[in-house]
């Protein structure tokens, strides 16, 4: 039997099927979490003119220390009509235009205001309190670079450089139709044999966090004709996730089916824990994940697989998985064969981060799962790693 793909093969895979989808211009108002098709340049140089930094007087530092008569006030937005002669003084306030002619600011609290005459005492540095112009960039330089996820403060950057739309790629369509006769959707009640359907909700809100459009979950029975119909549909769309159905058992259709419809597959099977039993294939454009049944095993696969593709999708300069340096808190076993992922809480002792290992490392165990904060790497292999193992670790969102 050839040996299962490593996680890194597998995420290899995964990637290079990835074909990027186009750019749209998105208004800034509503490009957060979205991911820039372009560079974006600045129309203007940053500040736009010189300003004050302070509250004070705009002056030659020439002139100071003295006695200089107030010959203006300046305000933010509103310019002085005139240059600064030799000897004289103008108020300016912050980001007011430091006017021709001065080429220092002396702030409000080191001066002494006698009417419209001002005591400087000290003597001003050139430059002082002034922002140059184009200080923080220059006209036609990128403000963000292409493949950026904008945060918060990306916007404030492309407010600021007057970006009105942004080139953003198109946000994937995501479509997640959950496989299992014994399913019921919570809210409803169990009959025999019945458990509540978890993935569905859990995986529509991973794929939005990622910046997909998804569509309501579809859950299929353990039929050919039921996982048919809602299959078709999924493919439809840029990314389509299944859970369950992807074991060896006989009600496990959803390869099958799948290959009824003409998904091609890639890899089935990759040497994690939890998680093996991944199947990962495309149909045209369409990327499709089959995620295994049990809910911790949906959302690992998820973090592992699924959400690189979808920022990949989206041309994400780095889709991550995004490890992090971390120690372990506890010893825990390795498996063999496979890349075990942890779950952890984290705890930061110091410049430390210490990660706890949860008990109850079970793959059903999506309750106890859902107090970590990170997936913690403990690679294949032999023995156990001791407490304080430098480890990789992936923050949960
Ligand atoms: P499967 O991969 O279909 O063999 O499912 C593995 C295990 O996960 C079984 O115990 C299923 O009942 C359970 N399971 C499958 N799908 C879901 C789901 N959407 N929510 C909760 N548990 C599930
Ligand atoms: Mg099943």
């Amino acid at each position: 039997m050839a040996p299962l793909l490593t996680f890194e093969e597998a995420l290899r895979e995964i990637l290079s099927r990835v074909r990027p989808l186009s750019a749209e211009a998105v208004p800034l108002a509503a490009a957060a979490g979205r991911v820039l098709a372009e560079d974006a340049r600045s129309g203007v140089d940053l500040p736009p003119f010189a300003s004050s930094a302070m509250d004070g007087f705009a002056v030659r530092a020439e002139d100071t220390p003295g006695r200089l008569p107030v010959v203006e006030r300046i305000a933010a937005g509103r310019p002085a009509p005139r240059a600064l002669a030799a000897g004289e003084a103008m108020a300016i306030a912050t980001g007011g235009v430091v006017p021709e002619g001065a080429d220092a600011v002396v702030p409000v609290e080191h001066v002494v205001e006698d009417g419209d005459v001002i005591e400087v005492s000290g003597r001003a540095e050139r430059g002082a309190h002034v922002r140059p112009r184009g200080g923080d960039l220059a006209a036609g330089d990128t403000v963000v670079q292409a493949g950026t996820l904008v945060r918060p403060s990306e916007l404030g950057a492309l407010g600021a450089a007057g970006a009105g739309d942004v080139a953003c790629t198109r946000r994937p369509r995501a479509a997640v139709v959950t496989t299992g006769t014994e399913l019921r959707r919570p809210g409803e009640s169990l009959g025999p044999g019945q458990i509540f359907e978890a993935n569905g909700v859990m995986l529509v809100a991973a794929l939005a966090s990622a910046g997909a459009v998804v569509t309501p979950p579809e859950s299929a029975a353990d039929d050919d004709a039921d996982h048919r119909a809602a299959l078709e549909r999924g493919l439809e769309s840029d990314v389509l996730v299944t859970s369950g159905g992807v074991s060896v058992g006989p009600h496990d259709l959803v390869r099958r089916v799948e290959a009824d419809l003409g998904v091609e597959e890639v890899f089935w099977k990759v040497a994690v824990k939890p998680g093996k039993p991944i199947s990962f294939g495309v149909r045209d454009r369409t990327l499709v994940f089959g995620l295994p049944g049990n809910p911790v095993s949906s959302l690992v696969c998820f973090e592992l697989f699924v959400r690189p593709a979808v920022l990949a999708l989206q041309r994400a300069r780095e889709p991550g998985p995004a490890f992090a340096p971390g120690e372990l808190a506890a010893a825990v076993r390795r498996n063999p064969e496979r890349d075990e992922f942890l779950r952890a809480r984290l705890r930061a002792d110091g410049t430390r981060v210490l990660l706890e290992p949860l008990t109850g490392q079970e793959s059903h165990m999506i309750a106890r799962a859902a107090a970590a904060d990170a997936l913690v790497l403990a690679p294949r292999g032999e023995g156990e790693l001791t407490a304080g193992t430098p480890v990789s670790y992936l923050p949960l969102g």
